[in-house]
């Protein structure tokens, strides 16, 4: 099952040829991984990316498009889960990591499949709307862009339902498909190698080095970046646990009349989220919550109901009338139990980077970015994001050093 987005996109990349060496073997060519060899093709490290279908098949090119600058957490529920320090911390790095995608995308993709209108949350109940305040409030105090939106300047088929929300003016949405070609060319402009069809069966750790298993071949590296979202736990199963698969639905609609706002839109919670494409259509994602534990599975499968009940709202509540819908679709999401994500050494040689919890557009970019600067020593690892958190077994662990 393909999404709209993969249409025209999707390149199926040879698989691994035999035994070949790198500095590093990436496991995984969704944004996370691609980010990471991005960057560190541009250090001069030789990497290899291997994925079990191709670049973009899984989330990355699977979900809602909604270029978000924020965290997994509202300000206000992650300061209180998280802790100020580290809030504000992890705030800054995903404004600055926002800042250079916006620059990728500008470069990636045309305005036809970039749009930075701002993305507006609108609240379920009271409860968030609270929160919402709170989130805003927390924003102004630190500088960060972002502001509530009252009821009375919301449109008419908006304020219908909801008493105002919290507008995040430097988010947006885009074609993601286009920012995997993107990364695609890029590190192979630099040499870096991508096999497609090519799924890891184990990694040894040998000789100060990894040697990365394939029914194809092997790769012998220094290190290995474990990059496969909720695919985790196959590779590393004291960690399946840590990244839990959840599916989340989409559809795409044909093109419709241009609607009443240009916002990307986040409602009720974050379990439905919309934006109007360029060329009119609609694209709408959500309702995990109507059957959480059947959305509890990583397999590629549309969920009747719920996406009964998305047509249903994209013309109730979107559109106003009856609309076609030309494509659906499924994705699976990596989500951790405390909404960080896992981004550092599992050990020496193996490092992590997965878990973002329905937000990776930026939050892939920052986790490749600490990676690959915390790796060349060029800052500390962040303790609370290690993937040893989760760690049931004691151990040396890289990230106290
Ligand atoms: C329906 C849906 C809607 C979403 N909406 C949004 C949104 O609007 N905004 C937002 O910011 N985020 C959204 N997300 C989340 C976002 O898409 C993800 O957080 C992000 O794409 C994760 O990137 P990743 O590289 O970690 O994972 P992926 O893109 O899933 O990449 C992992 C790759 O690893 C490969 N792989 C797995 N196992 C192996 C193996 N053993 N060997 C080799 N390769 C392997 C897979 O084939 C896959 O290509 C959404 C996700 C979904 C599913």
């Amino acid at each position: 099952m393909r999404s709209y987005w993969h249409a025209k996109t999707l390149f199926v990349p040879h698989r691994l040829p035999g035994r070949i060496t790198a500095d590093v073997a990436v496991i995984g060519a969704g944004f996370a991984g691609l980010w990471f060899a991005h960057m560190a093709s541009r250090r001069g490290i030789r990497v290899v990316v291997l994925d079990a279908e191709a670049p973009g098949y899984g989330a990355s090119g699977r979900n809602g498009g909604l270029m978000t600058g924020g965290l997994a957490l509202s300000p206000s529920d992650a300061v209180q889960q998280w802790g100020e320090a580290l809030a504000l911390n992890l705030y800054h790095r995903v404004v600055r990591a926002q800042q250079a995608i916006q620059e990728a995308a500008a470069q990636a993709m045309g305005v036809s499949d970039f749009k930075q209108d701002g993305c507006l949350v609108l609240p379920a109940d009271e409860t968030e709307w609270q929160k919402l305040k709170e989130s805003a409030a927390w924003l102004a105090r630190h500088g960060f862009p972002g502001g509530i939106v009252s009821g009375q300047d919301l449109p008419q088929s908006l304020k219908n339902y909801w008493p105002g929300g919290l507008v995040y003016p430097t988010d947006g949405s885009w074609q993601p498909m286009k920012l995997v070609q993107w990364l695609v060319r890029a590190i192979q402009s630099r040499g870096g190698e991508i096999y497609g069809r090519t799924a890891v069966r184990s990694i040894q750790e040998e000789s100060g080095g990894v040697e990365v298993r394939t029914d194809q071949g092997q790769v012998a590296a220094d290190y290995a970046v474990l990059a496969v979202n909720a695919s985790l736990g196959r590779l590393v199963p004291a960690l399946a646990d840590a990244v839990v698969p959840t599916r989340g639905q989409m559809l795409v609609s044909e093109p419709v009349d241009p609607l009443p706002y240009t916002w990307a839109v986040s409602a009720d919670w974050g379990y439905l989220y919309w934006h109007q494409r360029p060329d009119g259509r609609i694209a709408l994602g959500g309702f995990r919550n109507l059957d959480i534990d059947g959305e509890g599975s990583d397999e590629l499968a549309l969920n009747p109901r719920i996406q009964e009940e998305l047509s249903r709202w994209l013309a109730e509540r979107i559109v106003g009338r009856p609309v076609a819908v030309d494509y659906r679709w499924a994705g699976i999401m990596g989500f951790t139990p405390d909404r960080l994500p896992l981004v550092g050494p599992w050990t020496a040689r193996q490092l992590v980077l997965a878990g973002f919890n329905g937000h990776g557009s930026t939050n892939t970019y920052m986790a490749a970015e600490h990676l690959m600067r915390a790796m060349a020593g060029d800052e500390d690892w962040l303790a609370p994001l290690s993937p040893r958190r989760f760690s049931r077994t004691k151990g040396d662990n890289p990230c106290k050093r």
